[in-house]
């Protein structure tokens, strides 16, 4: 597609330059609104987060799998989350399935903490954009995210994209017009999780298979992870919890 100036957007060497440097003024507002919340709530940036990661994760995760999900230290890691056992927000107690680890849990407070961990006048600004564009930059990120992950800069992501759960193009046309298994219902670009409780990531041959069809626009047609739903019977505890507000991941 030409414009006016004949130049081609196809072919044009800035932009990839322009989007960066709007994400790099997004990642700017944040971390100015995490610190100068950090004083009132009484966390760093560091122990929200944390708070964020523990809420997200349906298994119990450790102080390691912790430091793997921020990319810190687990130095740094290991003194925010003892900060954060003292201020009563976590506590640790024995992983069920491994009696040697140790697990990660929320308090009461911590919960309550944990669901206000981005700041509101960001999280604003996104809710006011307009429905199809907010969906076009999710599903654009999810990508990044993707590619970025590959190159190994960023922590393992739980992503729609890559779960076996998720089944893309299911309803060619529709607004949602993919599928998740595990609340047995569909979602469109604007529902895709990046950081989801439920992710069970899929096979590495149907992964790629998945990201395929996702970007041409086809469905699976059995080319993929198998339709292997989650256990039947809590169907509907599952979807409320999934698409309720105070959920887990994001
Ligand atoms: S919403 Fe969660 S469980 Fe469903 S497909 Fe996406 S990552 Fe998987």
């Amino acid at each position: 597609m030409g414009t006016p100036g004949g130049t081609s957007p196809e072919v044009e060497p800035d932009t990839g330059r322009r989007i960066v440097a709007g994400l790099a003024k997004i990642a700017m507002a944040i971390r100015h609104a995490q610190w100068a919340a950090s004083g009132r709530r009484g966390l760093t940036p560091t122990q929200s987060q944390i708070l964020g990661i523990v809420a997200g994760s349906r298994a119990p995760l450790g102080v390691k799998a912790v430091a793997a999900h921020l990319a810190v230290t687990m130095g740094t890691a290991s003194e925010a989350v003892a900060t954060l056992v003292n201020k009563g927000l976590l506590r640790k107690g024995a992983d069920k399935a491994d009696g040697r680890a140790v697990a990660l849990r929320l308090t009461p407070r911590g919960r309550r903490k944990a669901a206000s961990q981005w700041p509101e006048a960001v999280m604003g600004a996104a809710d006011a954009m307009p429905e199809p564009e907010r969906a076009m930059l999710l599903r654009g990120l999810v990508g990044m995210v993707r590619s970025m992950q590959a190159r190994g800069m960023v922590p393992t992501s739980r992503m729609c994209v890559e779960c076996r759960y998720f089944r893309p193009n299911e309803y060619p046309g529709k607004p949602r017009l993919h599928h998740c298994l595990y609340i047995d219902g569909p979602i469109g670009d604007a529902d895709l999780r990046i950081d989801c409780a439920e992710m069970e990531p899929a096979a590495a041959p149907g992964r790629d298979r998945l990201w395929e069809v996702f970007v041409n626009g086809q469905p699976l047609d059995g080319q993929g992870p198998g339709r292997t739903r989650p256990r039947a019977g809590t169907w509907r505890s599952r979807r409320e919890v999934h698409t309720s507000p105070k959920g887990a991941g994001s």
